[in-house]
């Protein structure tokens, strides 16, 4: 991957080289991180963060699930943001601010007041599952890998632990040669990717499943949500049986790093017509339409990072 010159480290811009943990680091042994994904666009304006407002506000919402204390406000944790796109002369970027328990000892339960460090990472970054897919629509499959079961871990919390289960979900599927695995919940009804929200569109109408079916609750899937109104559609929260994949429309994932990406098959069965289908490319056009200024932001979603 292509680095940037500095990480923000616990307040500190320090060289990228030097941005070290130690190896009794408790996250390291036992997940305990809280992280987000957060894109910045270029925009004819300069760069623009994109709904940091939610995302750090989801941060928080993670550290508070695991009683983790940040020592930083959300306001501070947004200005790090912008500072990791303007010190790395960034015009465009993925960024990822990540809080971890450090150096704590052996033990699993944390002390209450054991050390938290907090970084912005940010660097350049494309499309995550290919620009290709962006347009053509990826192979997806249903992994024999469940989502976690509802009080075994919390699913709505953006945890380092967490993605184990992405790990497997995504590995079995990249093993299978398909671009993205998607898994059902323990009761066996649709959830979501490894990294992404799932969408059905079937006789004009979206859907997606709820909270309930194990998904981390997305902050694109909520952006969905209100372009897909302002285009007319409208969408349900539902939960949905896994052959609602084979007989749709169209299917799409969204996430910050996947964006909005068309899937033109399930297990080796064509969704629609085995290309993006026309209402996810005008969720595409409006999505992207607010980088280049063809979709108006009257969300107040684009944080310009220049004009602070
Ligand atoms: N589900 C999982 C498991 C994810 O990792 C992500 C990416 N953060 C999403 C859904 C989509 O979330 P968002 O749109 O907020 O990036």
């Amino acid at each position: 991957m292509k680095t940037s010159p500095y990480i923000w480290f616990n307040g500190k811009l320090v060289p990228w080289a030097d941005a070290n943990v130690h190896v009794m680091t408790h996250a390291l042994h036992y997940g305990s991180s809280v992280f987000e994904g957060v894109r910045c666009y270029s925009t004819p304006d300069g760069p623009a963060l994109f709904r940091i407002g939610d995302h750090i506000e989801r941060l928080f919402e993670s550290a508070k699930i695991y009683r983790m204390q940040l020592p930083y406000t959300q306001d501070e944790l947004i200005a790090a943001c912008r500072t990791s796109i303007t010190e790395n002369n960034l015009s465009s970027a993925y960024l990822r601010p990540i809080a971890f328990r450090g150096n704590t000892g052996f033990g699993v339960a944390p002390p209450a007041d054991g050390p938290i460090d907090v970084l912005v990472i940010a660097a350049e970054f494309g499309a995550y599952l290919g620009e290709e897919g962006l347009k053509n629509g990826i192979d997806a499959c249903i992994t024999s890998w469940n989502r976690a079961a509802p009080n075994t871990f919390p699913t709505g919390a953006k945890a380092g632990g967490n993605y184990l289960s992405s790990q497997l979900i995504a590995m079995e599927a990249r093993r299978l040669g398909f671009g993205e695995g998607l898994a059902l919940s323990v009761d066996g009804q649709l959830s979501e990717g490894a990294g992404e929200n799932l969408f059905v569109i079937r006789k004009g109408r979206i859907y997606t499943p709820p909270a309930a079916a194990s998904i981390l609750v997305g902050i694109t899937r909520d952006t969905i949500f209100q372009l897909a109104k302002m285009l007319g559609f409208e969408v349900v929260e539902q939960v949905l049986p896994r052959e609602m994949l084979y007989v749709a429309d169209e299917v799409f994932l969204t996430g910050t790093a996947a964006e909005i990406t068309p899937v033109r098959s399930v297990d080796g069965i064509t969704v629609g017509k085995g290309s993006r289908g026309p209402i996810t490319e005008a969720l595409q056009d409006a999505f992207f339409g607010l980088f280049d200024g063809r979709t108006a932001d009257e969300w107040g979603w684009l944080d310009q990072v220049n004009a602070k």
